[in-house]
């Protein structure tokens, strides 16, 4: 199969790049081809328009190609660019922390740039061994995550995920991590909108691993606020609230993981000031600067920064940690203008301010063909389909096959839809989407 670069005209082959966290085979046999995005939306290399329901991958939620951030990147790459992040530094990098620094949970002002999510949770894993180690508590350093989360693919985050599949083919690439069970009860919660009321219990799964593994091992606890990888799973009302108490009782760090959740996915900057809990160290990525170029960051609280780094002799490398792409001057910029655009635009309360219409518009499709659950919080959605007997994953993956070809973007994940549009969305794409998933649902099997 050959395609045509718009750009350049050349023909391209489809053979070359081995795809990540796709089916090669299948995709390359009926490929499904984007070549320009603009605002709301994509368009196919023949011109075929494509509504954006799912922000690219999460991560460009002020829409696609914005002129001050395409304008800044090519600024940046005229003026320089790159810079070496190590013993050296460059005023973008520090802007743009800043930038990062102003809209943080209060008290999480120390950002450690990194280049992807899954960086930023490998990061944030050693970040917290280093800070027990600094303190006097080597001994701490199991980490807990939780059964279905995702943290990304590198070898801490694929070892405190809790996907099964993402870890069965690499079992215990890291000792000393321990799993509290996924917050899913479909039996209790389906249908719920917003947070769900059952399950502030499955908190107490924290307090049964602290009591088997003790505390004094224990470094860490990584989740995700809002699961969207393995399902849009929203948190039941209290059980973050208990979770974040159990680990201040035993000195455990909690870790938020805001990759999904982060530059207003809820209405608010982060989901910590969504839930009002401040976690010890936040990872963020993707809507950092509207995923223009790649950048991560780890955002860490006084106390956990103020005892790593002042606990290092003079003239020490505090954290011997950090990518040849910490800093990056291209990712800074968009960072830059990224954070300038969500607040001359007040993208994030525009989110907040269109939540309930997006709530009202996906619960619609409660009698729609094999529904059993639609979950959502802030602008982001999942909806669950009865597996087909014998072909799990198989009808999402068809519904999200015949709404690409329907004009609607949709992410499947199991058998659930994920969707997580920019924030710049109006109603009537709002009904548009719905209008697709509901159309296309009545064709499948
Ligand atoms: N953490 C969460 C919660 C994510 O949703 C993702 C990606 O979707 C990651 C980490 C990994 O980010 P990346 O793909 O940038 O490595």
């Amino acid at each position: 199969m050959k395609l045509e670069n718009p750009l350049t005209g050349s023909m391209v082959s489809l053979d070359e790049w081995w795809m990540p966290f796709t089916a090669n085979r299948q995709f390359k046999a009926a490929p499904r081809l984007v070549a320009r995005a603009d605002g709301m939306h994509y368009w196919t290399p023949d011109g075929r328009q494509i509504l954006d329901g799912t922000a690219g991958l999460w991560c460009v939620n002020a829409g696609h190609n914005r002129r001050p951030i395409v304008e800044a990147v090519q600024q940046q790459a005229a003026t320089m660019d790159y810079a070496a992040p190590f013993q050296v530094g460059h005023p973008v990098a520090f802007e743009a922390a800043t930038a990062v620094a102003n809209v943080a949970p209060a008290g999480m002002r120390h950002v450690f740039f990194v280049n992807s999510g899954s960086e930023a949770a490998d990061t944030a894993i050693k970040m917290a061994l280093a800070y027990h180690r600094a303190r006097g508590e080597p001994g701490r350093r199991i980490i807990i995550g939780r059964e279905r989360g995702y943290h990304g693919v590198n070898i801490g985050g694929t070892m405190a995920g809790g996907i099964p599949g993402n870890r069965k083919v690499w079992p215990a690439m890291m000792a000393g991590v321990d799993h509290i069970r996924a917050t899913h009860d479909l039996a209790r919660n389906a249908f719920s909108r917003g947070q769900p009321a059952h399950g502030a219990e499955f908190a107490d799964e924290l307090d049964r691993l602290v009591a088997f593994h003790d505390a004094s091992n224990i470094a860490a606890v990584i989740v995700e606020p809002v699961a969207g990888s393995a399902g849009v799973l929203i948190p039941p009302q209290g059980y973050l609230e208990k979770l974040a108490a159990t680990c201040r009782r035993h000195g455990i760090l909690l870790i938020f993981d805001e990759v999904i959740t982060g530059f207003g996915r809820l209405g608010t900057p982060f989901a910590s000031h969504y839930f009002r809990i401040t976690p010890d160290i936040l990872t963020c990525a993707k809507a950092i600067n509207n995923a223009a170029v790649p950048l991560g960051a780890v955002l860490a609280s006084d106390a956990v920064h103020d005892t790593i780094v002042n606990g290092a002799p003079d003239g020490a490398i505090e954290f011997l940690h950090g990518y040849t792409y910490s800093g990056h001057p291209l990712a800074c910029a968009a960072v830059l203008a990224t954070q300038k655009l969500y607040a001359e635009e007040k993208l994030f309360d525009r989110a907040r301010d269109i939540a309930p219409y997006w709530e009202q518009a996906l619960h619609s499709l409660k009698d729609a063909r094999h529904v059993i659950d639609i979950r959502n919080l802030g602008l982001v959605g999942g909806i669950e389909l009865e597996p087909r007997p014998g072909a799990p994953m198989r009808r999402a993956f068809e519904t999200h096959v015949r709404c690409f070809e329907a004009g609607a973007m949709i992410r499947f994940t199991g058998d659930i839809l994920a969707m997580s549009p920019p924030l710049i969305i109006d109603k009537a794409q709002i009904d548009q989407l719905m209008a697709t998933i509901r159309s296309v649902l009545q064709t499948i099997d």
